[in-house]
């Protein structure tokens, strides 16, 4: 599959999670990071926020997207709604963040990111 071809099903699989996390579980959320340029993936590199350089925002095949409850962001990484939103996620094979066991800051589930498997 393209990096084209991944992208087209990568978004339509984010849509789901969209529409899932807001309409179905009545969360808020907000998009941050999506596409990625190599400085800004260094910049997170040298600050210790992120483990890798060949992170799949540099392809736009990883979205972050925050929690916020009453207008306040979550950043709580055990938060129950986050896992709601990861496990819907790995139910259409995308790679959740929270799975992640990172030097810097432990998890990052607020990190949604394509799998090999999603078509
Ligand atoms: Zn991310």
């Amino acid at each position: 599959m393209s990096i084209n071809e991944k992208q087209f099903v990568f978004t339509k699989h984010l849509g789901s999670l969209l529409v899932y996390g807001t309409h179905v579980l009545g969360l808020t959320l907000s998009i941050r990071e999506c596409q990625r340029f190599p400085g800004r993936q260094q910049e997170l590199y040298d600050a210790g926020m992120s483990d890798t350089l060949k992170s799949a925002h540099l392809n736009s095949l990883a979205a972050d997207i925050l929690l916020f409850r009453d207008g306040i962001p979550i950043w709580d990484i055990d938060d129950l709604d986050y896992k709601k939103l990861g496990l819907y996620w790995e139910s259409l094979h995308g790679v959740w963040g929270g799975r992640f066991i990172m030097e810097s800051n432990g998890s990052d589930p607020t990190h949604f990111e394509w799998g090999e498997r999603m078509r």
